[in-house]
């Protein structure tokens, strides 16, 4: 296994770590150092991904892979899932060191891919068909079957997780696969190749690669892939479901951005709810699909309740700065450059547009590093209101009751995973009903659970992934219909 001084920066296809063809190559920097990480980090092009989907297309029709009974299928995930846990300190390193996110949040991380490829194992032979009675003639049979060569694309923000939820239910329904981790967090990812070749896997069963976006869209495109999951922005998302489209009509499954509400009754357990609203906001710095951006306090609560989030967002902030790979250690940086410069400009905007409560500054003078900030009350029409930040930049504003709260948290593009906090057990029920919304969460901030789907409504994706329901998208529907007259 690889550690932080010999990372495998090469691609991993049909079993093998192998030099890309493209011969061009990416550079990582520690975000919270800047220091080089590695130049070395191999790009897949388009000979690679050819290599890697034909690759994978031989491994689907090989009975080593197409041939085996399903429970040997959930045997070689059980078996990934355990080594993934063996390992999951020094993948969850990898991490930190590309991405950021401190040692302790990247090795949960790992540890819930595991918990994923475990989950899915399970499923492997539970998939059941379904048949209906020939009573007007026709005996009818409805089976559940791979799709085939299924490629997954991910955001950095959890590359580990994002990878499981994936390629787990894929291989557990029978498909094989290509995953492309993010440039901006491909050294977990492509430090896996040996563990997939020790849980048995068949060589071209996991491919995995990496690259911008030029090597993603010849994912989208390829001719030859027949699904496509993808996580990242919805920009980028539309751009997937296009190239799905114009190629090959490929299955694709969104999994998109967010900006999602956070709604503070005035019967809420409060502590708990500051709690959710503060450090479970700053997870990851802010850096989270489902993180609920936009808090919304019941007026007759809102003067005492802001003062106190804005104490924890004051307190949290005083620890960032610090080691990241040190244990301890709960909050990190921006992920690059980028979106630290993405991030400071939507700061500047929001100091023209909404009322700066905390932060609002760069935190330190190296690494990517950005204080936690509060804005309030901003007008409906600001950009901090309306787009998605992906920062530790949270936006707070006030209702008066609960039709007014549902109107302001309903009036987004996304709708991935909204929030409240009442300990009314009828108003949870109501408002959770009335929220356009993928996910709903009472009392807690949304972390998905591996059982239950997850996914977004409205400009926030398409299908729903983790669950029976995230194993149903990696299957194909036959209809077969037996005339029982002849024969
Ligand atoms: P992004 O859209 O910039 O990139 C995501 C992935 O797409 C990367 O691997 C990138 O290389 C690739 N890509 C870029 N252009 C492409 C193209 N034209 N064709 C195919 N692939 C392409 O997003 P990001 O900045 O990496 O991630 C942040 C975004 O991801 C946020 O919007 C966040 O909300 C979202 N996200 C969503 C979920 C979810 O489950 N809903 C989870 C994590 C992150």
């Amino acid at each position: 296994m690889a550690t932080a001084h010999s990372m495998q920066t090469q691609l991993f296809i049909n079993g093998q770590y192998v030099d890309s063809k493209s011969g061009e190559t990416w550079k990582v920097t520690n975000p919270a150092t800047d220091e080089l990480i590695t130049d070395k980090v191999q790009t897949a092009g388009e000979a690679d991904i050819d290599a890697a989907v034909d690759a994978a297309t031989k491994a689907f029709k090989d009975p080593s892979w197409r041939g085996i009974k399903a429970s040997d299928r959930g045997r070689m995930l059980l078996k990934f899932a355990d080594l993934i846990e063996a390992k999951a300190g020094e993948i969850a390193r990898l991490e930190t060191l590309a991405m950021g996110a401190p040692l302790s949040v990247q090795t949960f991380v790992a540890n819930t891919a595991a918990e994923t490829f475990r989950y899915y194992a399970g499923w492997a032979d539970k998939i059941a068909g379904e048949q209906y009675p020939d009573d007007d003639g026709t005996y009818k049979i409805v089976r559940y079957e791979p799709i085939g060569v299924c490629a997954g694309i991910g955001a950095w923000n959890a590359s580990l997780v994002l990878f499981s939820w994936k390629v787990a239910p894929a291989l557990a329904a029978g498909n094989t696969c290509v995953f492309k981790t993010s440039e901006k967090s491909p050294l977990g990812v492509l430090s896996l190749g040996t563990l997939i070749n020790e849980a048995g896997f068949p060589p071209g069963v996991i491919n995995l690669v990496t690259g911008d976006g030029k090597t993603g869209q010849l994912l989208a495109q390829h001719m030859k892939i027949q699904k496509i999951s993808f996580t990242g922005s919805a920009t980028t998302g539309r751009k997937v479901a296009d190239a799905a489209n114009k190629s090959n009509m490929k299955r694709c499954t969104l999994e998109l951005g967010g900006k999602s509400p956070a709604i503070v009754f005035e019967d809420a357990d409060m502590e708990n709810a500051l709690n959710y609203c503060s450090q479970g906001f700053l997870l990851l710095s802010g850096q989270v699909c489902a993180a609920a951006s936009r808090t919304y306090v019941q007026r007759s609560i809102a003067d005492k309740f802001i003062a106190q989030l804005k104490e924890r967002f004051d307190a949290a902030g005083q620890g960032m700065g610090a080691d990241t790979l040190a244990p301890t250690t709960m909050l990190g940086p921006m992920a690059d450059k980028i979106q630290f410069d993405r991030v400071m400009s939507y700061i500047e905007s929001g100091k023209k547009e909404a009322s700066l409560v905390t932060g609002g500054n760069r935190i330190g003078e190296k690494g990517n590093f950005i204080a936690p900030t509060i804005f309030k009350d901003p007008s409906e029409n600001a950009k901090i209101y309306k787009e998605e930040i992906f920062g530790p930049v949270g936006i707070v504003k006030t209702f008066e009751n609960e039709e007014e709260a549902i109107r302001l948290a309903n009036d987004t593009t996304y709708g991935l995973s909204a929030t409240l906090y009442t300990q009314s057990v009828t108003r949870a029920l109501r408002v959770s009903a009335a929220l356009e919304s993928g996910t709903v969460s009472v009392n807690s901030s949304h972390s998905p659970k591996v059982q239950t789907p997850f996914g977004g409504v409205k400009q926030s994706g398409v299908g729903r992934e983790l669950g029976k329901q995230g194993l149903m998208n990696y299957l194909e529907i036959k209809t077969i219909h037996i005339n029982m007259a002849v024969g």
